[in-house]
């Protein structure tokens, strides 16, 4: 299978997924950046959008269909991971049909098939994420989900040149303009 996420291909040292699965911090990244804030566009604006964006990542099979109510949950489930990347607090997801097995360590498996257990597999992919490394950009009109390589874990924007330099922008603009406010008002009482 090919590997659309531009994420590591396999043979890696990974959690044993199936062929061409991205790795869990991976995949919760690009589920949540399936909505490009910015830009107003959404990877998952139907049914079929959803059923096809989890194929092309196996994590549904070829006749797998999704309805209304998967999307809504998909996208309950996709919002509530930005929520908690944000602000790394508690978010409640939508309830997903997983089970635990024990092989030799605890860990979170769908116990449907098909676009609701592939839902699932986002939501326990939380589990095992590095979720330390998972941010949301800062920029609050990006909100790009991105993984902090860096090594203090210290990245706030999803790219320094963009969303850094764009809030750095803003804040030396309302700097300028105070000082500006605070010279104007010096001025009025010389
Ligand atoms: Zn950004």
């Amino acid at each position: 299978m090919i590997n659309l996420t531009g994420g590591r291909p396999g043979g890696s040292r990974e959690p044993p997924y199936s062929m061409g699965m991205p790795a869990p911090a991976e995949l919760v990244r690009d589920f949540v950046n399936t909505l490009d804030v910015e830009c107003d566009t959404d990877e998952l604006a139907s049914p079929a959008e959803l059923a096809l964006w989890l194929r092309e990542r196996g994590l549904a099979g070829p006749l797998d269909r999704a309805t209304d109510d998967d999307l809504a949950t998909a996208l309950a489930l996709r919002e509530a991971l930005r929520a908690a990347l944000r602000t790394h607090h508690d978010q409640a997801l939508p309830v997903l049909p997983l089970r635990v097995v024990v092989d030799p360590l605890p860990r979170l498996v769908p116990v449907e098939s098909g676009v609701r257990g592939a839902l699932a597999v986002i939501a326990a992919a939380v589990a095992d994420a590095s979720w330390d490394r998972l941010k949301v950009c800062a920029e609050i009109t990006c909100q790009w989900a991105f993984i902090d390589v860096s090594k203090n874990r210290s990245r706030s924007w999803c790219s320094m040149r963009v969303c850094g330099n764009r809030t750095k922008t803003r804040a030396y603009r309302a700097r300028k303009q105070g000082s500006r406010r605070l010279q104007a008002s010096n001025t009025d009482t010389v």
